[in-house]
């Protein structure tokens, strides 16, 4: 894509942004409804085939633009980028690892938004520890009989396809040589135990999903292979960590805006509060943190899309930029001074969509020691 086509996407985007998107954003938020009319735009933008590849129907974006698509709509509702980035690492799977059949059977469903869904691979018992997993699979002729418990999976009610995580072989050693990747389509055997109710990120549903005698076709086995799941679930960690970074992007963004605009019409002793000189420092900062954000989502997408290694790009990136909204989104609370504790405003939204960033994809305590490892790994003694 060339920049002037970056462009015209960019700005319809925009324009539906702030005409069908900014007005009803707060009250779907505050009811925690799934925002059915938008996913429907959101098809007809093509943004479930965001990166998908052409042939099977996507728009084939290279991860920089995608990234500026995630920044630009996190900036006016962050919670609707849930609802195809963990849609897009499912199809990125298939895209990469894939069967020539699976790629022609799911990608184009997955590009027109028909069939959406994510990823599950998060359990009650673990998380960063993915490898002890133990929702299980036993093959069972031509079909896997699947066993065990998901919980926190994004789109797990409205989704109705998953790049599902599980163990085929518990006593393997190294433990991930036991790890396999299907895709789960919802049916008998599979079901949502409950809503999860949280802090922000509202209206995108989170779900436990159970799984009980669920049989799953042996040619729903991404790759055709058991004993790579683990491999491909890290293999889209990269592009996942691109997404979460630009969500921060976008939510530091709308922090620093909405601070900049208040901070010009709030008055205290006689002048707007951004003539005082601690408010200009909170703004200075924030700023520099945007800027710095974007600038490592830029250069992180960069290499990805170059096809370079850049678990160490991607993880800064995202470490930064979340931090970055994590931080504005409270600077931005202080200097709406009572007004930030209201919910009349946006900025307690941010406040309580950022700390997901930092947990989301990799916790940010994981973030630092990858990049501590890389960094040895690339600069040996
Ligand atoms: C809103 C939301 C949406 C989500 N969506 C999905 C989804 O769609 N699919 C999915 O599979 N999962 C999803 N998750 C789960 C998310 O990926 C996990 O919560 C995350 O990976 C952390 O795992 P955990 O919660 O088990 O924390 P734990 O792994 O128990 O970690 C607890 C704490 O210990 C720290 N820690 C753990 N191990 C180490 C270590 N070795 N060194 C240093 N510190 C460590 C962590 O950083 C963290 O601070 C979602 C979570 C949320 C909140």
């Amino acid at each position: 894509m060339n920049t002037a086509e970056e462009t015209q996407i960019l700005d319809a985007i925009g324009k539906w942004l702030e005409r069908d998107v900014r007005p009803k954003a707060r009250e779907l938020e505050k009811k925690d409804e799934y925002p059915e009319q938008m996913v429907e735009q959101m098809k007809a933008f093509g943004l479930f085939g965001a990166t998908i590849p052409q042939e099977y129907g996507g728009l084939g974006l290279s991860s920089a633009t995608y990234a500026k698509i995630v920044a630009q709509i996190s900036e006016v509702w962050m919670s609707l980028t849930g609802i195809f980035n963990s849609h897009l690492i499912m199809a990125a799977a298939v895209a990469r690892y894939g069967t020539r059949a699976q790629k022609e059977k799911f990608l184009p469903r997955f590009a027109s938004g028909e069939v959406r869904g994510g990823l599950a691979l998060t359990e009650p018992d673990c998380g960063t520890d993915l490898q002890a997993i133990r929702t299980r699979a036993v093959k069972q002729g031509g079909h896997y009989v699947v066993n065990g418990t998901k919980t926190w999976i994004s789109n797990g009610i409205k989704g109705s396809c998953f790049a599902l995580l599980v163990k085929t072989d518990p006593e393997a050693k190294p433990r991930h040589k036991g790890m396999t990747m299907f895709l789960a389509e919802k049916g008998p055997g599979f079901r949502v135990s409950k809503k999860l109710e949280k802090l922000g990120y509202k209206g995108i549903d989170s779900a436990e999903l159970i799984f009980e005698d669920f049989r799953i076709p042996a040619e729903n086995l991404v790759g055709g292979e058991e004993g790579k799941g683990f491999h491909h679930a890290i293999g889209g960690l990269e592009l996942g960590r691109i997404n979460v970074a630009a969500r921060g992007v976008g939510v530091a963004n709308a922090a620093l805006k909405d601070a900049v605009a208040y901070s010009q019409v709030r008055k205290t002793f006689g002048k707007p509060i951004c003539e005082h000189q601690a408010i200009q420092l909170k703004l200075g900062e924030m700023a520099t943190r945007c800027e710095a954000a974007r600038l490592l989502v830029e250069n992180a997408a960069r290499a990805y899309d170059a096809g370079e290694r850049c678990d160490m790009e991607a993880g800064m990136a995202k470490y930064f930029a979340s931090e970055a909204a994590l931080e504005n989104s409270i600077e931005a609370v202080r200097i709406h001074g009572g007004y930030g504790y209201s919910t009349e405003f946006n900025v307690e939204r941010y406040y309580r969509d950022a700390p997901l960033m930092c947990i989301g994809e990799g916790t940010n305590e994981m973030q630092r020691i990858i990049i501590a490892r890389q960094l040895i790994a690339r600069n040996p003694a």
